[in-house]
Parts: structure tokens; C-alpha cells; sequence
């Protein structure tokens, strides 16, 4: 990925796949398709963690530190005009011009995508839900989730997580969408969507209705590696206090967010003394989490790629994908989407960030008003059944009402989280 680093340490550096330079393994071993070491389904004896320079030399620790950037409170006047409270402040500004409002470039996006369907991607945490301490507690609202049934009605619509398939969906409990868990890694779509091309890689399975749907899991053989690195990573974090330990089936994630500080260092070598075992098992780093996942060519990129070939959008011109997410594995979406300029990529962020997005959204209450008062408004039905985009609406004459509105659910959204901060991708 290809963003900007500062001197002390990468403020979103995409950290690179466990190779060589980091665990001493040959990056000839972490291919997709080699064999892997043997692993056991016994949890091992706790060792002693590794010298605490090895996670300090490879960057994970300045990573850690850096990847989850203070919030900070957003003041707007009742004229709509933003008071600039701080030098961060004018920052953000600055960097909007990079990325401008999805909000306030909307007739952007009208006139690009009319007369043309839309398919809508999201993540979930910090897209749709409030970032929060507890991550069983990441709940979406049920304003949000009533928008999200409306404009699934409408355009396709797919939400993209780190978390396991099966948990996201408890969490947005929603039939009318597809989901896609484990950052892609499982996905599932209606059977009658499968095309000849993806045959091969898809099984036969039955939805919540127990219609029949087709699931692509690209990583299923490493199903029993990641519960057993899983099991490893509870056992050896297990005296840390606050560190929470995750398995989203195809990939494991460790909290430290509710960690001392000065335990950092540990839980960091912990980690990396249980990958050194497992070549096939790459580290990436979230907003104060450290996930483990396998080395595959794959992302939240070739899912969106996936998903649109599957549901018959792959190659159509009128077709425009929109993706809105928050952080650094929904760039990989971004950078299709912006590569091929086949759509638009939108970053929800309240920090200036380096990105492969088109136009940046400050918080989920932003997104739910992009979703509710422009794309659910901006449909035709055609004579086929299809909707298409087409704006019906007056843009300009909702911009004075959408600011007071962002501004009432601002200062609610702010005084539910405040403070909180949870995130898988
Ligand atoms: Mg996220």
C-alpha cells in the first residue's frame, strides 16, 4: 500500500507480510501453494518470550503505537461554516481538499452514476458502527440498519469485514444483504449468481432461510491452523490483562487497546514468537489489534472484484461500485476501485490519512446520511424491475439541512463513544 510514512514510523504503513527480513524465514516458504509445516492441535507449553528487540528492530511496536490515532472532537457553527479549533483541525481541512465530502460532492457522484446501478460495498466496524471498547458490543443503530434495508432494496449491496461471516451477520441481521467475512476470505452469495469461472473454488450451502447459497472460502485449508494459533495466542495472552483474543475463522486477531502500555512490548513478542512457527501466517496491524492471517493473495480488493463477477457486474459500463470503509485493509478495495476507475472508494476517518479513496466521510453518522438522504433517494425503478441511480432530488436544497443534521448527530454519535475505541477491519 502506498502511503505516507512519517520519520518515527509509519502512521499507515500496510506492514508487509512476515518474510525474511522479519522472522528469518525464506519468502520462498510463503507461497499459497507450498506445503506447510505440520501442525498439532495440542497447545503447546508457554515459552519464555523472545528478546523484546526483535518486535522493537522490525517496526511492530512504532506500528502499535501509531496505528490508532487519537480522536478529536469536531466543532461546527450554526452557519455551517467550520470553526477551526486547532492545528489538527486546519490539518483535516487541508486534507479534505484531497478528499473531499462524499456529502458535499454528491453531485459528483450523480453525474457520474446516473442512469447506472449501483452496487454498494461497506465495511462494518467504524463504518457502520461506532468504534467501542467491547467488540460483542459493537451494535449498529437501528437507524442505521433500517437505512441499510432501504437501499439493499435498491442496489445490491455486500458488507466486507475482518470479522467472521457469522458475526457480522449476527450483528447487522439483515437477509437482504451478502456478506463477506474474514476481510473476503468467506463469502457467500446466491447460488444463482455463480458463474463457470468461480466453480471450482465454491461449495453448496444453505443461507439463515435455508435457501441455497454458494460459499468461496479461498483459505478453508487453513481452517485448523487458525484455531490452533487461536487457541495458542488465548493461552499465552492469558495472564495480560486486557488483552482479548478473537478467531474469525480464516484469521485471529489480538486487542490490546485495553492494555497497559507498558505491556505492549510483551504481548508484541508473544506474537511474534507463536508466528515464527507458522510461515503460512502473515501479521498485519489494525487500530490497536494485531492480526493473523494467511498468506494468500487475497483481500477485501478481490472480494469486491469477486462479488461483482459473481453477481454479473464485472464487466458493465453501467455499473458503479461504491465502497465506503475506514481503514487500511479496505484500501485494498479502494485501490480497485480507483485503478480500473471503475467507482468511487470513500474513507471514513476523523484524522487526515493517506488513502486510494475518492472522497472521505468524517463518521458513521455521515455515512448513514449518505446512505439515507442521497443513495436511497436516488432511484428510478425501470419498467424490468431494476432500479438505477438517478438523482430525483435537489441537491443544493438539502445541504442546509444536512449540516444541521450532521451536526445533531455529531454531537450524539460523540457522546455515545466517546472515549471508546474497538476495531476490526
Ligand atoms: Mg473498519
Amino acid at each position: 500500500m502506498d502511503l505516507k510514512s512519517t520519520k518515527a514510523s509509519p502512521v499507515l504503513a500496510d506492514p508487509a507480510p512476515i518474510n525474511k527480513s522479519r522472522l528469518g524465514i525464506h519468502s520462498s516458504l510463503l507461497s499459497y501453494s507450498q506445503s506447510g509445516p505440520s501442525f498439532s492441535t495440542s497447545i503447546p507449553t508457554r515459552k519464555k518470550p523472545g528478546k523484546l528487540d526483535d518486535v522493537r528492530s522490525n517496526g511492530w511496536l512504532d506500528a502499535m503505537k501509531s496505528s490508532s490515532p487519537p480522536r478529536k472532537k469536531i466543532l461546527k457553527d450554526f452557519n455551517s461554516a467550520e470553526v477551526v479549533s486547532d492545528e489538527a483541525e486546519i490539518a483535516y481541512l487541508s486534507w479534505m481538499i484531497r478528499y473531499p465530502s462524499a456529502l458535499n460532492s454528491f453531485q459528483t457522484i450523480v453525474d457520474r452514476a446516473r442512469n447506472r446501478k449501483l452496487v454498494v460495498f461497506l465495511d462494518y466496524d467504524g463504518t457502520l458502527s461506532p468504534i467501542v471498547d467491547d467488540p460483542d458490543r459493537a451494535f449498529m443503530s437501528d437507524d442505521m440498519r433500517s437505512v441499510l434495508k432501504s437501499v439493499a432494496k435498491h442496489f445490491p449491496t455486500a458488507i466486507i469485514s475482518g470479522r467472521s461471516r457469522d458475526k457480522v451477520f449476527e450483528l447487522v441481521g439483515l437477509t437482504e444483504l451478502y456478506y463477506a467475512g474474514s476481510h473476503g476470505m468467506d463469502i457467500i452469495f446466491p447460488a444463482k449468481n455463480m458463474l463457470s469461472k468461480n466453480q471450482l473454488n465454491c461449495l453448496k450451502s444453505t443461507d439463515q432461510k435455508g435457501k441455497e447459497v454458494n460459499l468461496f472460502q479461498p483459505a478453508s485449508e487453513f481452517l485448523p491452523m487458525i484455531d490452533e494459533v487461536f487457541r495458542n495466542l488465548v493461552e499465552i495472552t492469558k495472564d495480560i490483562q486486557g488483552a482479548k483474543v478473537e478467531n474469525h475463522k480464516f484469521c485471529a486477531s489480538v486487542h490490546y487497546r485495553n492494555v497497559d502500555e507498558n505491556s505492549w512490548p510483551v504481548i508484541a513478542q508473544y506474537v511474534h514468537d507463536i508466528l515464527k512457527d507458522y510461515p503460512r501466517l502473515r501479521l498485519t496491524h489494525g487500530r490497536k489489534v494485531l492480526e493473523v492471517r494467511p498468506v494468500i493473495d487475497w483481500d477485501k480488493g478481490k472480494a469486491v472484484e469477486f462479488l461483482l463477477e459473481s453477481l454479473g457486474f464485472s464487466n458493465r459500463r453501467d455499473v458503479l461500485p461504491i465502497y465506503i470503509g475506514d481503514d487500511r485493509t479496505d484500501e485494498d478495495a479502494f485501490k480497485v476501485l480507483r485503478k480500473k476507475n471503475r467507482g468511487y472508494g470513500i474513507l471514513v476517518s476523523t484524522v487526515p490519512k493517506e488513502s486510494n479513496a475518492f472522497f472521505s466521510l468524517r463518521d458513521t453518522s455521515e455515512v448513514r446520511i449518505l446512505i439515507d438522504r442521497y443513495l436511497v433517494s436516488s432511484y428510478v425503478s425501470l419498467k424490468s424491475g431494476e432500479t438505477r441511480f438517478e438523482n430525483c432530488l435537489q441537491v443544493q436544497d438539502f445541504l442546509e439541512s444536512l449540516v444541521i443534521m450532521a451536526q445533531e448527530d455529531g454531537k450524539r454519535d460523540e457522546r455515545s463513544s466517546e472515549a471508546c475505541g474497538y476495531d476490526t477491519d
